[in-house]
């Protein structure tokens, strides 16, 4: 069936935003750079903060289109939101150092990383960032050190430290909000109409089966990047929660000296004190194997991780959780902490260090969802036991 869209937000006409957005003069000059595979995104943001900042602008770079966005393109005092070892932070900029352009890329962080590579006059842009962990008073829907920000919420914490006083910027958080509830409620009555039609012959029950959940071990692994070309990639840090007693592994793998510079070890929240604790792959291997246990049922969210986890673990790496939960809802994934946010899911508080307590309290968050039967049932008890609670590291021994 054809659906018509809205031509200004270019939503479905259902599900138009235009009504929550109003102008908001900004002092700050914002362009939007999107990366040309966010185009088509249904859920991508460029367009409202686009409409609702009179004070902006928004290109496609295409890859044959380059040239026009040189050094000659950008004016005096424009600054580029990236993170890299020489941005400043928004919050205690001073404000005669504050950026009259602010350039937002916009595309998945890959998407824009590939833009920012291939675009020797945005990297000689003076580059600001968003303090880690701090939010600009409206909640978020998720916090900056995550380092997938949607690019509103980028510009609407961006504009929050640059510009405080500029009345209605929460009209951006507004519109936003009403573009994720339109999605989520689509999303819903679509997935409830497909099992109504099938129901008569499609199981309902959850992917993970009870006794299957209870054995389940949810793993986290930080990838070293990858410098020789090499397929296979090497794990730095490995994070692991048991579903049945909420019991925490977590490791250092030791790694080639340089592997990781500021800019990984910033992005992963980690420092070299903790990176000094590290261990050889052999070490982790005993201890590992020890803590699982025979029967341990090891899964992570994406297949790639569970790969690079292989030669640590006693048993060949299992199904992952991206190839479940796409199988369960029929649809295509991106990233977990999508999902996460798409499924309203609660996370829980893991006392790991690094960004590994958020991104395998994510994982956990899943596993309990693919635990818990679609027919309105509970999910097995030990799930529902720790799925909101805060979880503890055994003591080291
Ligand atoms: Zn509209």
């Amino acid at each position: 069936m054809e659906r018509t869209a809205c031509r200004r937000c270019l939503r479905p006409a259902n599900l138009c935003i235009c009504s929550a957005i109003r102008p908001i003069p900004t002092r700050t000059h914002v362009w939007i750079l999107q990366h040309p595979g966010e185009r088509r995104h249904p859920f991508g943001t460029a367009i409202i903060v686009q409409l609702a900042l009179t004070n902006s602008r928004f290109d496609v770079v295409w890859d044959t289109e380059q040239e026009k966005f040189g050094d000659a393109a950008f004016p005096p005092g424009t600054a580029l939101l990236f993170p890299g070892p020489t941005a400043s932070d928004l919050s205690t900029m001073p404000t005669e150092k504050r950026p009259h352009t602010l350039v937002v890329l916009d595309g998945t962080w890959w998407g824009a990383k590939k833009l920012f590579n291939k675009n020797p006059a945005l990297q000689r842009l003076p580059r600001v960032t968003l303090p880690l962990g701090v939010s600009p008073g409206h909640k978020l829907r998720r916090e900056p050190a995550a380092g997938y920000l949607s690019t509103i919420e980028a510009v609407y914490a961006s504009l929050k430290f640059l510009e405080p006083y500029t009345p209605n910027l929460d009209v951006l958080m507004a519109a936003y909000d009403r573009l994720c509830d339109g999605h989520l409620a689509e999303r819903k009555s679509r997935h409830s109409s497909r099992y109504v039609d099938r129901s008569s012959h499609r199981t309902r029950r959850p992917p993970l089966d009870a006794e299957t959940a209870r054995r389940t071990v949810v793993l986290y692994g930080e990838v070293a990047p990858d410098k020789t070309g090499r397929k296979e990639r090497a794990l730095t840090s490995l994070a692991m929660m048991r579903l049945c007693d909420g019991a925490l592994f977590h490791a250092f793998l030791q790694c080639p000296p340089d592997t990781l510079n500021e800019w990984h070890k910033g992005r992963m929240g980690l420092t070299d004190a903790l990176l000094a604790t590290a261990q050889s792959p052999e070490q982790v291997r005993t201890a590992l194997r020890k803590w699982l246990g025979p029967d341990a049922y090891v899964t992570a969210w994406s297949q790639s991780t569970l790969d690079a986890a292989a030669p640590l673990l006693p048993a060949p790496p299992t199904t992952s959780l991206k190839t479940y939960y796409c199988n369960w809802r029929h649809r295509h994934a991106g990233d977990l902490s999508v999902v996460v946010e798409e499924e309203k899911l609660t996370v829980p508080t893991l006392e790991i260090p690094g960004r590994a307590a958020e991104r395998l309290g994510m994982a956990v968050a899943v596993t309990t969802l693919l635990a818990t039967p679609t027919d309105g049932g509970r999910p097995p008890e030990a799930l529902v036991e720790f799925s909101n609670a805060e979880m503890k590291a055994p003591p080291q021994s």
